[in-house]
């Protein structure tokens, strides 16, 4: 178990030099306990006491790092059941299964295809991550030319999946640049993959039967120095894959059981018979615990759902996503543009943003701070009303950009318009529509 504030607190100097950040040692103890602040920030800590606190700064399920480049990301480090009580921080990766035998233009194809899963949402791109590359039939050189492949020839990172480790090493001296997943140390070979993961600095997987056999497995790794590991407990079945997932978690957080403290990674590829059965259990998988899901495939209809779904998940619930407040230029506005003004609430931004982009007509969009509130919460919540919103019209420097002073607000605020005249006596304040759809009709029956 985690030491508590005052725990750490007395292992400290207590000089409160306030190197580490904060003005004093009890404040960075309560940091360090409360996983805020990592122990390398203080230069004075004792090898002993360092020893020591090492425990109580280490994340209670290890963050492991995997791939390069573009989609490299990292896994675990969660340190809460339920998402309400302070948020989820490492999405669950998606990947897609090829096999090693597979023929070399359809694994083109594939990457192609693939690679074209990128979607634009509140400003972020939601796309899969890696390729699980499983070996068919022992060949190392097909193995390795394929690992070769998608590493030098895609964004993807990889998971190697195969028990001969010749035809691993084959595949890690392929794409090790890449940061690959190795999948799997078992019982069988645990000795051979753990000294080959180590020698290599790549993250490992860790298979087994059950709970027992996987804490022991993953004690035999970490005395070996492995320190990035993935755990699989081999359940294959909806009900028992569901019950291991939990108890993983339970047992790293609640238990403080260190030997399954790891992100874990789970096959709904391996569940069920049909695509649209796995995007289900994927979608179990990432809402408890999969650090890694790999399905049989990606395609548009299940893939897209699933990065939907991912991002809720994995957004902190106590803070809402926000843009900027300022300014925007949609559409390259002149001095004749429409003026529209709308919250920083980034679900709001994003749509007005994009219906005024699909009415062609250029225009200039005032982004206000409302602490992430929508329109109409943050009119009810008193941060977006009439004198508020005038201020802010006056103050970001709207006018001197345009010629008529002339402002557009959201139709459902339309009781500020008074507040607004009164702060705004030159300008005119138009009602704009209730619904966003119906912004571009505006727009152009306006210019
Ligand atoms: Fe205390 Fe170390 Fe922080 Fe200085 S750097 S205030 S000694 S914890």
């Amino acid at each position: 178990m985690g030491l508590t504030g005052i725990q750490i607190f007395k292992m400290l100097p207590k000089t409160n030099c306030g190197e580490c950040g904060v003005p004093t040692c009890l404040a960075f103890a309560m940091n360090l306990a409360s996983g805020k602040a990592e122990l390398d920030a203080c230069p004075y800590v004792s090898d002993e006491a360092k020893e020591k606190l090492a425990e109580a700064s280490a994340p209670p399920i290890r963050p492991v790092a995997i791939g390069a480049g573009t989609r490299a990301f990292k896994t675990g480090g969660e340190t809460v059941m339920f998402r309400h009580e302070k948020t989820f921080y490492n999405p669950t990766a998606l990947a897609a299964l090829v096999n090693s035998d597979m023929d070399v233009g359809d694994l083109d194809k594939k990457l192609k295809e693939w690679n074209a899963f990128q979607f634009e949402r509140v400003g972020l791109n939601l796309r899969p991550e890696l390729v699980a590359l499983k070996d068919a039939n022992g060949d190392a050189s097909l193995f390795a030319a394929a690992a070769r492949k998608i590493a030098g020839e895609s964004e993807f990172g990889l998971i190697l999946m195969t028990d001969n480790l010749d035809v691993m090493k084959a595949g890690v001296e392929a794409c090790s640049f890449k940061k690959p997943l190795l999948y799997a140390a078992t019982a069988d070979n645990a000795d051979d993959m753990g000294a080959l993961a180590k020698e290599s600095g790549l993250p490992l997987a860790v298979k087994a039967d059950n709970m027992d056999d996987l804490t022991a497995l993953s004690d035999k790794l970490t005395g070996m120095g492995l320190k990035d590991l993935v755990l699989d407990p081999g359940s294959r079945e909806l009900k028992q894959v569901f019950q291991d997932q939990v108890g993983l978690r339970r047992a790293a957080l609640k238990a403080g059981n260190h030997s399954l403290g790891f992100p874990s990674i789970t096959f709904p590829c391996e569940m069920a018979a049909n695509l649209d059965m796995e995007t289900v259990i994927a979608a179990m998988l990432i809402a408890k615990y999969g650090g890694i899901a790999v399905l049989s495939d990606f395609k548009g209809e299940n893939i897209f759902p699933l990065l939907l779904e991912r991002l809720n998940i994995f957004t902190d619930p106590q803070r809402p996503m926000t843009v900027t407040e300022g300014i925007y230029e949609i559409g390259g506005p002149d001095e004749n543009s429409p003026v529209l003004i709308t919250t920083n609430f980034s679900l709001t931004y994003f749509i007005v943003g994009g219906e005024i982009e699909g009415s062609r007509v250029p225009s200039w969009l005032l982004v206000m701070d409302t602490e992430g509130l929508s329109v109409m919460t943050a009119w009810a919540a008193g941060k977006f009303a009439g004198d508020m919103v005038g201020t802010f019209v006056k103050k970001c420097g709207i006018a001197d950009k345009i010629k008529d002073k002339k402002i557009i607000i959201p139709g459902y605020s339309a009781s500020i318009s008074g507040e607004m005249e009164e702060e705004l006596p030159d300008w005119e304040v138009v009602i704009g529509p209730r619904d966003a759809s119906l912004i571009p009709k505006f727009l152009k029956d306006m210019s």
